[in-house]
């Protein structure tokens, strides 16, 4: 086998290790096997991981379509240009963008998803949809120009709509001759849109190969794809909806003794929290699929796809539905949330909802800057163990770019929370604040945003910007550009923390990040059952706790200082305001540049280390 990689490659020379790394996706796909990828953020393990799996497939002998998993818009933005510099380069490789069919749509609404994928078929069957209509016309030479005129996947998606296309069809019409199909998660991991979607390509799981991007986040993502809520709200609203668009009676008594049945419990969960409870509880008053199919076809008939409104029916729809296909590795329980009850069905276990595909594509990439171990992949996701290769190069700058605190005397601990604790931790923030000299980004990062709300009233700075839940990041690099020592108050798991670039060039303008307290993921349901499946699968109780709890912290803790590192000019101080950073069981997961921090245990014992920090950051 040729492992001549360089006629794939779209620039100059490679970087640091990502030869390595094509070779290593390359092997691992020739050998139909899976591949854990851990290289730096934003050192090109995109193209590194295209070149890799293209190489191979072609080796093969083609018949492979490779799926590009991306979390979100930005993350897809990357696969698409990298992509498009092949061809201009003179490789012959098509490949197509999805984004899941609701933001491609042609029409705007404000519909949930699946009430949208709902509408959108019925639409389509009846012939209402005038961008499908003028779809089904045209040809797919005229597809690939607009796809060939396109600089990237929002072009692509705006260029078919300006022409009365639906973006989304037109994007399937070419799926077919694609190499690469850049899409979202549900693409593969969602049951329903797969079996639609490979049956509709004429593809088994076998045929596939993964690339999935930022996987760290899988195991998270997945639980929340496969768990639904509603609550005491939404029943109300379906009630209204069915009198209002004259439904089936047997559906209105429905809602009825739901609403009634889980109102019984309110004094149980006002005390408890939450109650775990039986299914068949819920299904045993739930009326045959075929009425609750009748019911909400009638009220999505009656409301009109134009109408920029969402069936609170649908919701109930769905849920009885999924509990209808209720599975191990998913839990039912009723919680009460700012008063409000809510019935949350509980994806817990996602290896018995994804181990068959991971198990059976061809091959599989699994990437991210900072990917769990081995066997915590493996143990959660449910993948073969003997299948998988290991690739890991954490950092590809030097370590001494890294000045890492700890502090000893303060902590996010739940037992040790309360005002003392909160200001304490706050005088650390105005501290380092004040202390460092450079006109650069401080990013501070809380484990939650009850926290944030907790410590923020005690913070002094004047340039402060915080990461709300509606927050864009555009927003936030637009403030950025006019301040002089912006200090930004994020969330572990945010959105800011997930996406948010902020660099001159190559170069990042974060020069101090601060942890605000180990985020270890809120103790809940879900994770007291993911516990006991992950010990008795690992067969021991501590080591299924350190995944559910200690995994996650330690690689939020990596996400949030890695924001800061982008280049070998980067440097950067890490303070991590939490003694339990030095327990041996978090630390052993800490990756070289943790490994040997410096320790203070006290604001006045930290502003002796100033001058030695402003002159580290000098170096930059
Ligand atoms: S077929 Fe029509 S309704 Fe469906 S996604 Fe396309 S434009 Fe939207």
């Amino acid at each position: 086998m040729s492992f001549n990689l360089e006629e794939y490659l779209p620039y100059g020379r490679w970087r640091r290790g990502q030869r390595n790394l094509a070779k290593e996706v390359f092997r691992t796909v020739v050998n139909g096997e899976l591949l854990l990828a851990e290289y730096p953020t934003g050192a090109g393990k995109t193209i590194a991981s295209i070149i890799g799996v293209l190489k191979a497939i072609r080796e093969l002998g083609g018949g492979y379509k490779v799926f590009y998993l991306a979390k979100t818009k930005n993350q897809a933005l990357q696969p698409f240009k990298e992509l498009k510099k092949l061809r201009n380069k003179g490789i012959d490789v098509n490949f197509i963008f999805f984004r899941n069919k609701k933001d491609m749509c042609g029409f705007k609404h404000k519909m949930s998803y699946d009430e949208f994928i709902y509408t959108c078929n019925i639409y389509r069957k009846e012939g209402l949809c005038s961008f499908y209509k003028k779809t089904l016309k045209e040809d797919s030479e005229y597809f690939k120009a607009l796809l060939d005129t396109a600089e990237d996947p929002m072009h692509f998606i705006s260029l078919t709509r300006e022409n009365g296309l639906c973006p989304y069809e037109v994007a399937r019409a070419l799926a077919g001759d694609a190499e690469f199909i850049i899409g979202a998660y549900q693409y593969i991991f969602n049951h329903e849109i797969r079996d639609v979607f490979l049956g509709s390509l004429n593809l088994d799981l076998n045929d596939i190969v993964l690339i999935i991007d930022e996987a760290h986040n899988l195991p998270d993502i997945l639980s929340d794809m496969y768990s639904y809520s509603i609550n005491e709200i939404t029943i109300r609203a379906a009630k209204k909806e069915v009198r209002k668009y004259g439904g089936w009676r047997e559906s209105l008594d429905f809602l009825t003794k739901l609403l009634s049945l889980i109102q019984g419990f309110k004094v149980q969960t006002k005390r408890l929290g939450w109650i775990e409870v039986n299914p068949s509880l819920l299904l045993s008053i739930a009326p045959e699929t075929e009425v609750l199919n009748e019911t909400l076809l009638n009220i999505l008939r009656q409301k009109g796809f134009e109408t920029p409104s969402k069936s609170y029916f649908y919701r109930i729809h769905k849920f009885i539905l999924k509990l209808k296909a209720y599975n191990l590795g998913y839990t039912l329980v009723i919680r009460s949330r700012e008063d409000i009850l809510t019935l949350d069905l509980i994806c817990f276990d996602v290896s018995r909802e994804v181990s068959r595909i991971f198990n059976n594509v061809h091959s599989a990439v699994l990437m991210s800057g900072t990917l769990q171990p081995r066997e915590y992949i493996s143990s959660i996701l449910g993948i073969n163990p003997h299948k998988i290769r290991e690739f890991r190069i954490p950092r590809i700058f030097p370590v001494e770019n890294w000045l890492v605190y700890v502090a000893t005397d303060v902590t996010s601990k739940y037992s040790e929370r309360g005002d003392y604790m909160y200001r304490k931790i706050a005088e650390y923030i105005n501290v380092i604040d004040r202390g460092v000299g450079e006109k650069c980004v401080r990013l501070v990062v809380f484990p939650s945003y009850d926290l944030m709300k907790a410590i923020m009233p005690y913070i002094e700075s004047r340039e402060m910007i915080i990461e709300r839940e509606d927050t864009s990041i555009s927003e936030v690099i637009r403030k950025i550009r006019d301040m002089d020592r912006p200090l930004i108050l994020s969330v572990a798991g945010g959105k800011l923390m997930e996406g948010i670039e902020i660099r001159h060039g190559r170069k990042s303008l974060i020069r101090v990040v601060v942890v605000a307290g180990l985020p270890f993921p809120e103790p809940s349901i879900y994770s007291s059952k993911l516990i006991d499946v992950l010990a008795a699968r690992l067969k021991s109780k501590d080591k299924a706790w350190q995944f559910v709890f200690v995994v996650p912290a330690v690689i939020r803790v990596r996400q949030s200082a890695g924001r800061a590192v982008r280049s070998d000019r980067d440097r950067v101080v890490v303070f991590v305001l939490d003694k339990r950073m030095l327990n041996e069981k978090v630390r052993k997961y800490l990756s070289l540049e943790f490994s040997n921090p410096r320790i203070v245990n006290g604001i006045q014992n930290l502003e002796r280390e100033f001058a030695f920090i402003n002159e580290f950051l000098s170096h930059n």
